[in-house]
């Protein structure tokens, strides 16, 4: 367990049944647990001494065995779009980015699970930042918690997304603790699983486990060959191929009630052919899924174009005539890098991280 400089351990980086073993010497009966959690996560104290259902004697008792340690965030951007990025300050200094996307009355926010990312996508520039860590739960719950907080009388978060920073499902635990503490009913956020969706680049051993927390499982197909994706994503895919991600799949989709969602990154003369939308048509027979298209956002450092409307059109045409819903996912917020993909560069500035591609003496290097 993480201790903060106070030295006392932090209630955020506990769960439910640590902070009920936290009251057992206190003499706590069991409601009180719920009390103190319910301060946690639906008021959002960030002090035990604000928790004012509970006795003076047993405030002041908590205070002396634990403490509330926050991530801090500053609301960092807002693009012309409104989409607003924020940027989370961890303890140690490294730094988090989380979005905000409007869309009409709806409110997505999308999230990081890793600061950076293992995988090494060459179209994504959170690959280029390499791996710093992965997020705690608290750290990925405090991003619903500040992108909450900044929105007007009236608006809520309707949707939440896996897709910011990181691989999910190499840091499953945490994600699933994360996504417990949003969605309990009791004392949690109560957000609804059905409006939580993980996307992964395809880490098949977790497919399961993500289905029995009861959130959408998204699949970041972007290629229709083996030899494709082998290029385009080489260490996920040197675990599981593109095989092997089908298979899983189809088990995935005949068990489940709920659509499975493909994610296809569209990249210039890459994978953006006629061919390639009548191979993911045929790829995907059978299996009860829609397909978000992302054109691939570009950014300084990588030499990946986007396709032309016309490009990206027919292939939405084709997929279509294949008969599956296909949806074109609009760059959002690409003024302030916070569309697919574009994650990282503010929070590796912050942490002085220089992202691969980014290095002195590389061929993109910025003046
Ligand atoms: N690791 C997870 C979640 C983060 S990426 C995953 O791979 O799904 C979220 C989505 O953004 C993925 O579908 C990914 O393929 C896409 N993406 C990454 N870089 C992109 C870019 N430069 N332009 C458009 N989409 C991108």
């Amino acid at each position: 367990m993480k201790h903060n400089q106070s030295s006392l351990p932090n209630l955020l980086d506990m769960n439910a049944s640590e902070i009920e073993a936290l009251g057992t010497p206190l003499g706590w009966p069991r409601y009180r647990t719920t009390q103190v959690l319910k301060w946690l996560y639906q008021k959002g104290v960030s002090h035990i001494s604000e928790m004012t259902n509970l006795s003076k004697d047993d405030r002041d008792r908590l205070q002396g065995v634990a403490t509330i340690s926050r991530m801090a965030c500053s609301v960092s951007e807002m693009a012309g779009d409104g989409t607003g990025k924020f940027l989370g300050k961890l303890d140690d200094g490294l730094a988090v980015e989380t979005v905000m996307i409007p869309e009409g009355h709806r409110r997505t926010v999308c999230v990081s699970s890793q600061v950076g990312c293992t995988l090494d996508c060459g179209f994504c520039l959170t690959a280029q930042i390499g791996f710093r860590r992965n997020l705690s739960p608290h750290e990925i719950v405090d991003q619903v918690w500040h992108a909450r907080k900044s929105l007007g009388q009236g608006e809520a978060i309707t949707s939440l997304v896996f897709m910011g920073m990181g691989e999910p499902l190499l840091n499953f635990e945490a994600v699933a603790e994360a996504i417990q503490r949003l969605t309990n009913a009791e004392w949690g956020m109560v957000m609804s699983p059905r409006r939580i969706t993980v996307s992964t680049a395809g880490w098949v051993p977790r497919f399961q486990d993500i289905q029995r927390l009861g959130v959408n499982l998204a699949i970041s197909l972007n290629a229709t060959t083996n030899h494709q994706r082998q290029l385009l994503m080489p260490a996920v895919n040197k675990r599981f191929d593109l095989m092997q991600i089908m298979e899983a799949s189809r088990a995935y989709a005949k068990r489940s009630d709920r659509r499975l969602t493909f994610e296809y990154v569209l990249i210039a003369r890459v994978n953006d052919s006629v061919e390639d939308a009548k191979r993911l048509v045929k790829l995907l027979r059978g299996i009860r899924c829609k397909i978000n298209l992302i054109p691939f956002n570009e950014f300084s450092g990588s030499s990946y174009q986007r396709p032309s409307q016309e490009v990206i059109e027919v292939f939405q045409q084709t997929v279509r005539n294949g008969g599956y819903d296909v949806y074109l996912r609009r760059s959002r917020g690409v003024d302030v890098l916070g569309a697919c993909g574009q994650l990282g560069r503010m929070a590796s500035e912050a942490a002085h991280i220089v992202p691969k591609g980014l290095r002195k003496g590389s061929a993109n290097a910025r003046s």
